[in-house]
C-alpha cells in the first residue's frame, strides 16, 4: 500500500511559538506511539505561519522522531528572491527557514488577497525554480454535480490556466489538493460537510486525467493528489481507506490541541484494518 500524505495548513494559527510548539508536541506524541508499519499516512507535512517556521525546524531537526515524519513548508510564498516587495517573503527565505513546500493558490489567499491566475502560475514557477515543492489548490466554488460540464469546466481551466507554461520532468515532485471551496470549514462558519468519497474519487480521477494529457501518464500516475475540505478526527478515516485520495489537507481541525488528538487517535484505529 502506498504510503499517504498528511498536510497541516494551519492557516493564521496559532497566534504564539509557544502554542505552535505545543500543537508539535501533540503531533510527537502521537507519532511516537504509532503502530507500525502500518500507518497509511507516513508523510507528515506541517504548514504553519511563516514567522515560526525557523524555530520549529531548529525543533523538529533536533529530535530523531520528528525529523524522521515531519517535514515543514509555507503557505504562500513570493515570486522574486531579490525584488521591493514589502512584505513579501521570498523563495530563498522560506528554503533558509526550514521549508520544503508551498502551499500556492488557496482560496483565502484568492478572496483576501486577490491572488490571481497569473500570480499563482508565477509562485509556481519560482518555487519550482527555488526547489520548494508546490502544493496547488484547485476547486471549484459552489456545490454542483461533479458530472457537469461546469464543474469540469471550472477545474480544467484552473489548471491551465495556473499551470501555463509549466515544464515537469518524471522525478519532479508537485502535489494537487482539490480543495472545493464550498467544503472548506471557513467558509461554512468552522461547521463544513467534506464532499462524499464518491464524488472526490471522481473529482481526483478528473485531475489526474488533466495531468496525463498535460505532461504524461508517468507523471499522472505518479503525482499526489489529495482531497482537502472539512476533514476531521470524525471523518479522517474515510479518506484514510480511500484508494484515490493520495491524502488530506487539513485545515481547521489541524490547529486545535484536541481535534488533532482525535485525529491520530483515529489513524490509529484504522491502522488495525491496514494490518
Ligand atoms: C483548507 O483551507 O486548506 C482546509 C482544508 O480547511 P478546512 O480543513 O478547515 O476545511
Amino acid at each position: 500500500m502506498t504510503k499517504k500524505y498528511l498536510v497541516f495548513n494551519w492557516k493564521m494559527s496559532p497566534s504564539s511559538a509557544e502554542e505552535a510548539l505545543e500543537l508539535l508536541e501533540v503531533i510527537k506524541e502521537a507519532i511516537s506511539q504509532e503502530a507500525r508499519p502500518s500507518n497509511p499516512f507516513s508523510k507528515i507535512i506541517v504548514l504553519p505561519p511563516c514567522l515560526y517556521l525557523y524555530l520549529m525546524n531548529q525543533i523538529i531537526n533536533a529530535d530523531k522522531v520528528l525529523a524522521k515524519k515531519i517535514t515543514l513548508g509555507a503557505q504562500d510564498v513570493f515570486w522574486h528572491n531579490r525584488w521591493a516587495v514589502t512584505g513579501g517573503i521570498s523563495p530563498k527565505m522560506l528554503k533558509n527557514a526550514g521549508a520544503r513546500y508551498v502551499l500556492i493558490g488557496h482560496s483565502e489567499r484568492q478572496q483576501y488577497f486577490k491572488e490571481t491566475a497569473y500570480m499563482i502560475n508565477q509562485k509556481i514557477k519560482a518555487a519550482l525554480v527555488n526547489n520548494l515543492i508546490p502544493i496547488i489548490c484547485v476547486g471549484e466554488k459552489e456545490k454542483r454535480d461533479v458530472d457537469s460540464f461546469l464543474v469540469k469546466k471550472c477545474i480544467f481551466e484552473q489548471l491551465n490556466n495556473n499551470l501555463a507554461g509549466i515544464k515537469l520532468n518524471a522525478g519532479d515532485t508537485f502535489i494537487i489538493a482539490y480543495e472545493p471551496i464550498w467544503a472548506i470549514s471557513s467558509h461554512n462558519q468552522g461547521q463544513g460537510q467534506p464532499e462524499s468519497l464518491d464524488d472526490i474519487n471522481k473529482m481526483i480521477g478528473l485531475i489526474r486525467f488533466w495531468v496525463a494529457r498535460r505532461f504524461s501518464e508517468n507523471i499522472a500516475s505518479k503525482m499526489p493528489i489529495l482531497y482537502g475540505g472539512s476533514v476531521t478526527g470524525a471523518n479522517i478515516n474515510l479518506f484514510a481507506q480511500s484508494s484515490v485520495a493520495d491524502g488530506v489537507l487539513v485545515g481547521r481541525a489541524s490547529t486545535k490541541k484536541q481535534e488533532l488528538k482525535k485525529i491520530f487517535q483515529k489513524l490509529k484505529r484504522t491502522n488495525k484494518k491496514f494490518t
